[in-house]
Parts: structure tokens; C-alpha cells; sequence
């Protein structure tokens, strides 16, 4: 079936069961807490793209606590952000961050600017970070197509197991086609959809006994057909140079004055790797080299 075939066989109907369904089983996340804010929904949605929830958690906490509003971080230093992300992974999200931080206190006078258009200017925001935060923090109108909401998609409307490795234009007609007409409605219907794909229709082991619109769901309709798709991307870490790269932030993170080689040395054996990988954090400005050989967290 395809996604235009989908479309037209999807009725409105399943925004009131997952709607229903949201409501009575959302989980109680800080940043969905209305003194969260616009700013919480934000640093939200930054620590959760590629991370679980259970991870982000703490880290969420305590940046929340030392970073209350955006001009409080961006009047810190880009290496204090990239300290306090910890152990998240692709830490090059707490620089954005960071940078978005500083663009909304220069040009928005500290608040999280509510229009899409603008959200979408911030430097280190995408459109699924623009649409999440306009449509979670201001309860506005947007397709908010993450991973979990596209696996649901994919299978309630589309029929199929699995997304494409890379968000599609047939999947985002799709998206903007279930969205509801009204607004705070569709904003429900964006935060249920996730939920749904985060705690029921998962990617291995889907409850479809749990799941409000298993009675409509194309793909459980179709008996489920195996993924034809190409293969799915794996989620590989040992050996890899993200390994090598988390090793040595983790040292810098650690320490409170810069470090010489010596101590990045001593954290991988490879060292053709070890200097790739190093090169590749001074590049993505992660890491400053400093005139006297030793290295330490963004100051500027
Ligand atoms: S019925 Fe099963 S496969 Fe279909 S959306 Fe629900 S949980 Fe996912």
C-alpha cells in the first residue's frame, strides 16, 4: 500500500483513540510539566533526539537547575554545556544548544520565540526541533515526525515494519495529512503519536494488545508482512570512533585544568585512530588545542 492509498483509507477516527489513549498514559516527564516552559521543552528535545528518556532524565535535571532560562547558558562557557551533557553521546548537541542559547538572548530578548519560522533560524535547530518545540511548548499546528512517530506511522497507515532509513517527502504529505485540522488537537495528537511509538508500537516487540488503534492498523491488519525494505541501520559503538571520541571527552570533562597529550594518550592504544578522532573534536570545536601542547573544553 502506499502512502497516498494510505491516507485515504485512514479516517479521523484514530486521533480520539490516541488522544484517549495519551491521557490516561502519558508518562509524567519533566518538560511536560507546564513550568518546564518553552525553554525546558527545547533542551528536551536536544538531549532526546538519539537518547532514551531514562539517560536524559538526570542530565535533564540538572541542567534545568544550573541553566534555568537560555541567557543563564549563554553566558557560560560552550565547554561548561559540553561538561555538563556528560555521557549522552553526540555531544556536538550540547554546542548547539549552547549556540541557540546565545541567538535567542541576542535576538529575542531571552524567550524562546513562539513562531516556527523563527524557531527554524536558531542556529542548530532543524525542522523537527522547530516543529517539536512550536508545537509542544505553544501548542501550535505541525507534523512532528520523529523516529517513533514515523514507525507508527509506517504501520498504522502505511502498512510496512519500518520507516526508510531517512525521512521521505511521502512520508511528511503523510504526517501533515493525519494532522488533525485543530490546533491544540494536532498538538496532542504530535505528543500521543510519540508516546505511542516510545511505549507500545516499539521497534522490536510491539503490544499491539495495548495499542488503541490495533483494530485499524494497516500493517497488523495485513498479517504483518516481513521488512522488504533495505536494511535497517545498526547502532555499532565499540571500536568505533565515536568510542575513541566519548573516551577522550570524558577525560576533558573530568578534569579541571587543561590536560597534556599524555593523558588523552592513555585512553586508546590505536593511535592513528586515537589522532583521528582528536582532530575530528578540535574540527567540530568540541575540544581547544592550546599553544602549549595541552587541551581542555570550548572557553569561547
Ligand atoms: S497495532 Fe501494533 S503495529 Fe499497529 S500501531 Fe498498534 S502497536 Fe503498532
Amino acid at each position: 500500500m502506499t502512502a497516498t492509498t494510505a491516507t485515504q483509507t485512514i479516517p479521523a477516527s484514530l486521533h480520539t483513540p490516541v488522544i484517549g489513549w495519551f491521557e490516561q498514559h502519558a508518562r509524567d516527564l519533566p518538560w511536560r510539566r507546564p513550568e518546564a516552559g518553552a525553554w525546558g521543552v527545547m533542551v528536551s528535545e536536544f538531549m532526546l533526539q538519539q537518547t532514551p528518556v531514562n539517560r536524559v532524565l538526570p542530565v535533564y535535571e540538572q541542567w534545568m537547575a544550573r541553566w534555568p532560562r537560555p541567557a543563564d547558558l549563554a553566558a557560560d562557557a560552550p565547554g561548561e554545556a559540553v561538561r555538563t551533557w556528560g555521557r549522552l553521546g553526540y555531544p556536538r548537541r550540547a554546542l548547539r544548544l549552547h549556540g541557540a542559547a546565545q541567538a535567542i538572548t541576542e535576538r529575542h530578548g531571552g524567550d524562546v520565540p513562539s513562531e516556527h519560522g523563527q524557531l527554524l533560524a536558531l542556529p542548530g535547530i532543524g525542522e523537527y526541533t522547530a516543529a517539536a518545540v512550536a508545537s509542544f511548548a505553544y501548542g501550535q499546528r505541525h507534523a512532528v515526525l520523529d523516529t517513533n512517530v514515523r514507525r507508527v506511522f509506517a504501520r498504522a497507515a502505511t502498512g510496512i515494519q519500518y520507516p526508510p532509513n531517512a525521512t521521505t517527502a511521502a512520508e511528511r504529505k503523510l504526517a501533515r495529512a493525519l494532522l488533525p485540522e485543530e490546533e491544540g488537537r494536532a498538538a496532542s495528537w504530535a505528543a500521543a503519536t510519540m508516546e505511542l511509538g516510545a511505549l507500545v508500537c516499539t521497534a522490536k516487540n510491539e503490544d499491539c494488545t495495548r495499542c488503541p488503534i490495533a483494530g485499524q492498523c494497516a500493517w497488523r491488519l495485513a498479517g504483518k508482512p516481513a521488512h522488504q525494505g533495505p536494511p535497517r541501520r545498526g547502532q555499532t559503538y565499540a571500536g568505533t570512533d565515536r568510542q575513541v571520541r566519548g573516551r577522550l571527552l570524558a577525560v576533558l570533562r573530568d578534569a579541571v585544568t587543561p590536560v597534556p597529550q599524555s593523558a588523552l594518550d592513555s585512553v586508546w592504544e590505536e593511535p592513528v585512530q586515537r589522532a583521528r578522532a582528536l582532530d575530528g573534536l578540535v574540527a567540530d570545536g568540541l575540544v581547544e588545542p592550546l599553544a602549549n601542547g595541552r587541551y581542555r573544553l570550548p572557553m569561547t
